[in-house]
């Protein structure tokens, strides 16, 4: 993959990267799309498909995660994409079990990564600057395309290309939904009967933060959050896990809630885990 992409960049061509984790949707295509606007019809699209472990905790869904390479390889060919990248563990992480002999370097944000995901899942974010960082250097895009889906992901990933100088053009696009508001995600997959329709109760509770600041302008943060967290326990199998109200640059969290602050929320949905934001 460098050694094609070497090739390219001689030959003056524009490279777009998407990577993703595969079993894809609407959302991700969405952002190929987006890739290839911005690098035209000779540019180069490049789709990368990897479950990364280092992203995962060990008590997370890595091995279940869902995964249907010929459905996915069937979109992007429709899609017109021009390279589909499916590394293996053991191309990414030479040797890394048991002990890191072969793999030993990490690349860590250290301020916007440890509120909200990064409270919830302590190593996530560590393993997404990694990955996302060798994508970088394997595939040298000059510009990569994340979804707002993942917001907090999407703030890490530009602070790390300016803190570390990566010469790619990060492009952020918007969240594509179900008809019923719940975000596009390949977990969504695991939500069977009735947790399906519990499901929209984060489309919800943003809908409902907005008309909050709608008709009343400044909400103080506790109020708003007793409500979210009423709104989201009232569904039988649903949890919060967290809901924040946060400046959308520096995702520092507010005390009060008005009208262009960003709310995250995640919430566990059987045993399903999904997250959510709209800026209210
Ligand atoms: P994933 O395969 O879940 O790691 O996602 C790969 C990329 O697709 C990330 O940049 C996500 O933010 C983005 N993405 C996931 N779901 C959506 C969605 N519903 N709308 C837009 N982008 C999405």
């Amino acid at each position: 993959m460098q050694r094609l992409a070497k090739k390219w960049r001689r030959a003056g061509e524009g490279i777009g990267l998407v990577p993703t984790m595969g079993y894809l949707h609407a959302g991700h295509l969405r952002l190929v799309r987006e890739a290839r606007k911005r690098v035209g019809k000779r540019g180069k699209v490049v789709v990368s498909i990897y479950v990364n472990p280092t992203q995962f905790a060990p008590t997370e869904d890595l091995s279940k995660y869902p995964r249907d390479l010929k459905r996915d390889l069937k979109m992007l060919r429709e899609c017109g994409v021009d390279v589909v990248f499916t590394p293996e563990d053991s191309e990414m992480y030479p040797d890394r079990r048991p002990v890191p002999a072969g793999f030993s370097t990490y690349v860590v944000e250290e301020k916007l990564s440890r509120t909200m995901e990064g409270a919830s899942r302590p190593t996530h974010f560590r393993g997404v600057t990694t990955i996302v960082a060798k994508l970088f250097n394997i595939v040298q895009p000059d510009v990569a395309v994340f979804g707002q889906k993942d917001f907090q992901q999407a703030a890490i990933i530009r602070r790390m290309v300016r803190d570390l100088d990566f010469p790619v053009r990060i492009i952020v696009a918007p969240t594509v939904r179900e008809k019923d508001g719940l975000a596009m995600s390949s977990r969504n997959k695991y939500l069977e009967g009735d947790l399906r329709r519990q499901a929209t109760v984060l489309r919800r509770a943003i809908e409902m933060a907005r008309a909050t600041v709608k008709k009343s302008k400044r909400i103080p943060l506790a109020r708003l959050k007793a409500d979210v967290g009423a709104m989201i326990e009232s569904e039988p199998d649903a949890r919060l896990d967290y809901v924040e109200f946060f400046d959308p640059e520096s995702l520092v969290a507010v005390a009060e809630i008005t009208s262009g602050v960003q709310m995250a929320l995640a919430v566990f949905v059987g045993k399903t885990r999904l997250i959510d934001n709209e800026r209210l």
